[in-house]
């Protein structure tokens, strides 16, 4: 029986803030529906389109930037590539011209105001994140297609079997965090290279590595371009970048031009406790501040909890000496194992199970990495990201005006340090007294996030998002 095959490139994607579910996965879909219409040579034909959002997607829409990537998807924009310093431009001149150029060559009537319609008390049963698209032809035709955005911008057509298109036969498959340790203990691999065996199937490994160094390169990026911005945050809620300042003051007045300089600057501070538990925040406040502001990011898994392993990745680097390629490229392979056993066995999309999907996955992929690259055995591996997640459980999605800022910016700072307390408890530890697995606690979580009460699923119905009186002023 071939079952759902996940890539490390799956669960690393490189796009654009603020939400993987909710601004990538849409675009995603809008761009594959913008294929589809060109593919049946119906593209110079269209005459009018109407997006449709549902339910999670039309409640925090606006705030997570999915009117934004509907738009730039549909106009032939590629998360991957697209210069995210024009993105308010490209959006302006839509909203200006009231006309939409779809896949960048059929310009076409579209007024966002009306042609994007948020249904708020509208839902569809197969997943709170739902779109669909409508066109209308010249000639009187019309299709629809409706897209699923199911956490961590994977997207599924209605009707689509999930995973269908990434099922193909692994050497070692693995669904359950007790199938990984079985092929570990079968071969005596890491598990990171029992991952690479199975991501041989898709690429030669010398592609994997080359493409898992870049996602770190594109993850670093995003750190010092972070760590190095300033300003107020786009939104609304006048939410002020703090890694800068926190940069600054950390470094002492200590001058660098590059990262490889900023590194060395860093390192010339010590290593005190406190010292290192600021860096660790700084990392992971530079990279979700740069997810909020549309910048480029790694979705790990998703958008939402994009600092977590970023931030656990730079403090390996920066304070255990951890700047090698094999040992970076040793830890997302771990990391991405460990994701796509949450992803099968429960979710990574907050609309289905909460924060303790995001900001709670991250850490425990983080914990795994850090674990393994830090000598542990594999069950020590397994016992971080089963700790990592053991105490995120629960762990409400409430984002005030819908925006993805508070709480989750300083979430992941908690995230990456549970991951890092996490690692040290495994290391520290014999996983044979352990009395959680980790299959356990993913299917605790999955529990817990069917118990959840919706209003604590991305809507911004609850806890912090009704607690807390900031209005939007542009709203
Ligand atoms: S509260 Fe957590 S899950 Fe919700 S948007 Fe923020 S980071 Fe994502």
């Amino acid at each position: 029986m071939k079952r759902e095959a996940i890539s490390v490139f799956d669960m690393f994607k490189i796009g654009v803030g603020p939400s993987s579910s909710h601004t990538l996965g849409p675009w995603r879909a809008a761009q594959r529906f913008a294929c589809t219409i060109r593919e049946r040579g119906l593209l110079s034909k269209v005459s009018k389109l109407q997006v449709l959002l549902y339910g999670s997607l039309a409640k925090t829409g606006k705030g997570h930037g999915t009117d934004i990537a509907v738009m730039l998807g549909l106009s032939g924009a590629d998360p991957v590539t697209f210069d995210t310093a024009i993105i308010a431009a490209a959006i302006e001149k839509i909203q200006m011209e009231k006309t939409l150029v779809l896949e960048g060559s059929h310009p076409l009537p579209f007024d966002p105001a009306t042609d994007l319609v948020f249904l708020f008390t509208e839902t569809l049963p197969y997943h709170p994140n739902a779109l669909t698209f409508l066109v209308q032809t010249e000639d009187g035709g019309s299709m629809a297609e409706t897209y699923y955005s199911i956490g961590g911008g994977f997207i599924q057509q209605e009707g689509e079997t999930p995973g269908a298109a990434a099922s193909v036969q692994l050497p070692f498959p693995v669904d359950h965090a007790g199938d990984l340790l079985h092929w570990c203990m079968k071969t005596g691999m890491s598990i990171s290279e029992v991952v690479m065996e199975n991501e041989n199937t898709w690429r030669s490994e010398a592609e994997t590595r080359s493409g898992v160094f870049h996602i770190w390169n594109v993850m670093k990026d995003c750190i010092y371009k972070g760590c190095h911005a300033q300003g107020i945050l786009p939104g609304g809620l006048q939410v002020k970048r703090r890694a800068n300042g926190l940069n600054k003051q950390l470094l002492k007045g200590r001058t660098y031009t590059d990262f490889e300089g900023w590194l060395q600057a860093i390192r010339a501070g010590g290593a005190s406790f406190q010292y290192i538990l600021d860096w660790v925040s700084c990392f992971a406040l530079a990279v979700n501040e740069e997810n909020a502001s549309f910048g480029r990011v790694v979705t790990a898994p998703t958008n939402g909890a994009a600092g977590v392993i970023p931030a656990v990745l730079q403090y390996f680097v920066a304070f255990c000496d951890g700047y090698y390629e094999d040992k970076i490229i040793t830890f997302l392979l771990t990391a991405s194992e460990i994701g796509s056993i949450f992803k099968k066995g429960a979710t990574i999309s907050a609309a289905m199970g909460g924060c303790q999907a995001e900001i709670g996955v991250s850490s425990a992929m983080a914990a795994a990495g850090l674990t393994e690259v830090l000598g542990g055995t594999q069950r020590q591996v397994m016992m971080a990201a089963e700790i990592a997640m053991e105490h995120h459980l629960g762990l409400t999605c409430d984002p005030i005006a819908g925006l993805v800022q508070i709480p989750c910016i300083e979430r992941n700072t908690m995230g990456a340090i549970k991951a890092i307390t996490a690692s040290q408890l495994a290391l520290q530890s014999t996983p044979d007294y352990a009395k959680v697995s980790l299959d356990a606690v993913v299917k605790t979580m999955w529990d817990t996030a069917q118990d959840m009460n919706t209003k604590y699923k991305e809507t911004a119905d609850g806890g912090l998002a009704v607690n807390i009186p900031l209005s939007l002023p542009e709203c």
